[in-house]
């Protein structure tokens, strides 16, 4: 019987004609697929892309060389160096983020006192060399200056459930 059954359906297609009858039903369909790279899905305001140093909005570097972040970091990627400025305050010398290394846990951010270090709204930052994902200062003030707006806007979003 179930030979008998297998054979009818050969011969009438039904298999084709189901195939058929599902690709007619969603060709009309609202698309669930994205034409990256030229659209890109949303991003939560807490997504944990590309680190990036924040300064203040005269100009001045948030990060007050604490190193609470080099400390707390799991995978060791952060070296910070340090030394007083002429005017009494504390800044870094240098502040290396070594990006094979990081595992992209966001403790840095939780930990940093004053915001300055944070994991942006960045996901294409591919490279073709190991080196260029050896962070340094500049890199890292270069990423905050470009992508200051959103990550303000998302620290914003998010700041009921810090
Ligand atoms: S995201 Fe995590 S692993 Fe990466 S630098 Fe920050 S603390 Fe380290
Ligand atoms: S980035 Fe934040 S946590 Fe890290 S040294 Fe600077 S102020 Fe401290």
């Amino acid at each position: 019987m179930a030979s008998l059954d297998r054979t009818a359906r050969a011969f009438l297609l039904t298999e084709l004609v189901t195939g058929f009858m599902l690709t007619l039903k969603y060709m009309f369909k609202p698309k669930v697929t994205v034409n990256y790279p030229h659209e890109k899905g949303p991003l939560s305001p807490r997504f944990r892309g590309e680190h990036a140093l924040r300064r203040y909005p005269n100009g001045e570097e948030r990060c007050i060389a604490c190193k609470l972040c080099e400390a707390i970091c799991p995978a060791q990627a952060i070296t910070i160096e340090a030394e007083p400025r002429d005017d009494g305050s504390r800044r870094t010398t240098r502040y290396d983020i070594d990006m094979t290394k990081c595992i992209y846990c966001g403790f840095c951010q939780e930990a940093c006192p004053v915001d300055a270090i944070v994991e942006g709204p960045n996901f294409e930052f591919t490279t073709e060399t190991r080196e260029e994902l050896m962070y340094d200062k500049q890199k890292l003030l270069a990423n905050g200056d470009q992508w200051e707006s959103l990550i303000a806007a998302n620290l914003q979003r998010d700041a009921a459930y810090r």
